[in-house]
């Protein structure tokens, strides 16, 4: 396996080496004032309406031929359309079903972290090596301002309760993967008038932690949700706030906001026609 060759944490290698998302995960956890749950999770995706959803099965079929299609995937992920870990039996079938036929392939998550710790170990014995947890804030003011509730050991916290579990499940989950070496990206959702100025506090934290890269991901206006008059931070604003956390922390500053079932270079959309097919089977 070859960190160096991942598309997302190391800015170098993505112009050569594609990723393939494995769209299993439908439900989410929690709910983000900035998501339409008819769109991708913007946790690490553009908010583009989700081509569709595969049981891990149809997920082995999908991937066989994203391989023959596309060269030089070196990374296959779960990245929603919800979160991986509020549909932890599907995400976890899928990546043993993916180490199982592919041993050097390099597996990779992205969630929001709320319910992966009971996985990690699991998930590193699988080798996953690379995961991704999105952290828009570490104080409760800020965080209630954001999520509307979150669900956790199957009831509902709204308020303070919820954004209190949530960001300490995030913390814990990134020192106990830290803990069995598989490198962290952090997503941040930089979100005008909500968390423009705490951005370089979440960065201060995340290199503490030992995170690998911080990716600052401008807010995107999504229809229909609670935040759809908030507009787009201006290039200005994330060249700043960038510049801010990079004194702490290394910098992600080619995302292309890609979505679930992204498919080849970053920025590259996947064969719609063959998800359909593929929604279309029985299994
Ligand atoms: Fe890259 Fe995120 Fe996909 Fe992992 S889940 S391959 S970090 S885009
Ligand atoms: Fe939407 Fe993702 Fe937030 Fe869930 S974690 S509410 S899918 S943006």
């Amino acid at each position: 396996m070859n960190f160096e060759n991942h598309p997302c944490f190391n800015a170098k290698a993505h112009k050569a080496f594609g990723r393939v998302h494995l769209p299993v995960a439908p439900r989410c956890n929690i709910q983000c004032k900035f998501c339409n749950r008819k769109f991708d999770c913007v946790n690490e995706s553009r908010p583009g309406v989700s081509s569709g959803i595969l049981t891990p099965y149809q997920a082995m079929i999908y991937l066989e031929e994203v391989f023959k299609q596309k060269k030089n995937i070196s990374v296959a992920g779960i990245a929603g359309p919800g979160d991986p870990f509020a549909n932890p039996e599907e995400t976890m079938e899928t990546l043993r079903l993916v180490r199982a036929k592919y041993p050097d392939i390099m597996l990779c998550v992205a969630t929001n972290g709320l319910s992966i710790a009971p996985y990690i170990d699991e998930l590193a014995e699988l080798k996953v090596s690379h995961v991704t947890i999105t952290v828009n804030a570490l104080e409760t003011g800020i965080g209630t301002q954001i999520y509307s509730w979150v669900r956790y050991n199957k009831r509902v916290l709204r308020a303070e309760k919820g954004v209190e579990i949530l960001m300490k499940n995030q913390i814990q989950a990134i020192k106990k993967l830290k803990d069995r070496n598989i490198a962290v990206k952090v997503n941040t959702i930089i979100i005008p008038g909500i968390n423009e100025d705490h951005i370089e506090a979440v960065a201060a934290k995340m290199s503490e932690l030992g995170v690998d890269i911080l990716n600052c991901v401008p807010y995107y206006p999504n229809k229909g949700s609670s935040f759809e008059h908030i507009k787009e931070p201006s290039k200005e604003m994330v060249k700043e706030i960038r510049k801010k956390a990079g004194a702490y922390i290394s910098q992600m500053t080619h995302c292309t906001r890609c979505r679930a079932d992204a498919a080849g270079l970053l920025g590259d959309i996947p064969d719609l026609l063959l998800m359909k097919r593929l929604q279309e089977c029985e299994q």
